[in-house]
């Protein structure tokens, strides 16, 4: 485990507690299989189906209610307030600390909403309002929709571009000191999305973490996915590659047979049937224990890209925007 500093300020379990209001619910927090990171023998869009980067014309969103599906067309800057407020929370923060991080988590979902934009073409509209596009909420009038759309309007037009196209703006929660690059986590690769250390995460104490689950039940969460079935027994779990960052970036299922598996995919199967908080990241260690296996671990999501707790860390210490944006991908550019 890595030495953590305790700093014990207010400020900082207000930070703490603004990453995990505000990220918890999110995919790129917690590792969807990659909506990004095209692996070299995943087809790569054409140039015709990128969007035009100076297109700020209305955007169609598909929004679920409460079971029912509705598209709603709406400004580009309105659904970007809408997903600023759904990836991350500012409640507690200093007024120029919380303006910092809102501006970068709206460049953040602008870019994808530039780079993603008609994804769904086929389905009717553009993006779909869960974790598979970008997660957005219908915003609340309260005084932290209103600096997040004071954010929105400081930054309008501007976009994350590497090479002059929007990047794949893919970030997590917490990468506990170290992140991860997209070939280690899911395959394929981006240049601007690196392995980089990160002490600033550190510097705000967040607990590890252990979940224990049933062998059985473990079994049969991995049995429900084709890429990690292992039939009627599980004998064991093992790390048998870690990336730099320290992450599980291979792991054998012994089981009827042996198969070796993706971390990613290992912890994908977990959070499908475990939910959320069940495997927060690949960053752990596994054993036995009677009739259940023992995961203890730190950070919080896949730790590719950009990481929310150490980008809040920065903008405390009066990093801008841009500042923050260009450690966690090197070799951007903001653009109009
Ligand atoms: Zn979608
Ligand atoms: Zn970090």
């Amino acid at each position: 485990m890595k030495r953590r500093v305790r700093v014990r300020t207010s400020l900082c379990r207000a930070l703490r507690a603004a990453v995990l209001a505000g990220v918890a619910t999110s995919c790129a927090t917690h590792g969807a299989p990659p909506r990004v990171a095209p692996s070299p023998s995943a087809p790569t869009p054409r140039e015709a189906e990128l969007p035009s980067v100076a297109s700020a014309s209305p955007i169609r969103v598909q929004i679920a209610d409460h079971g029912s599906r509705r598209v709603v067309t709406l400004d580009i800057d309105d659904y970007v307030v809408g997903c600023v407020m759904a990836e991350i929370g500012v409640y507690g923060l200093p007024p120029a600390v919380a303006e910092r991080v809102l501006e970068m988590q709206a460049l953040l979902c602008r870019t994808n909403a530039v780079a993603n934009r008609g994804r769904h073409a086929q389905d009717g509209f553009d993006l779909c309002s869960g974790s598979h596009c970008q997660i957005y909420r219908v915003p609340d009038n309260d005084a932290m929709t209103k600096l997040a759309r004071r954010a929105v309007a400081s930054t309008r037009g501007q976009i994350v571009m590497h090479e002059g196209k929007p990047i794949q703006a893919i970030f997590h929660a917490d990468c506990a000191g170290h992140t991860s690059a997209p070939e280690t986590v899911w395959g394929g690769s981006e240049p601007y999305l690196r392995a980089r250390a990160d002490d600033f995460c550190l510097r705000l104490h967040t607990p590890a973490w252990t979940f224990t689950p049933d062998r059985d039940r473990l079994r049969e969460a991995l049995n429900r996915n084709p890429n990690t079935r292992v039939g009627h027994d599980l004998r064991d779990v093992r790390v048998v590659a870690r990336d730099e960052a320290g992450r599980a970036s291979r792991i054998e299922l012994r089981g009827e047979g042996s198969v070796v598996v993706r971390g990613a995919a290992f912890r994908w199967a977990l959070l499908q049937a475990f939910g959320a908080r069940s495997l927060k990241s690949t960053h752990f260690t596994v054993r036995r224990q009677g009739g259940s296996f023992v995961f203890q671990g730190e950070g919080n999501g896949h730790g590719v890209g950009l990481c929310q707790l150490g980008a809040l860390a920065r903008a405390r210490d009066g990093h801008s925007a841009e500042t923050i944006l260009r450690f966690y991908y090197p070799g951007i550019q903001i653009a109009s």
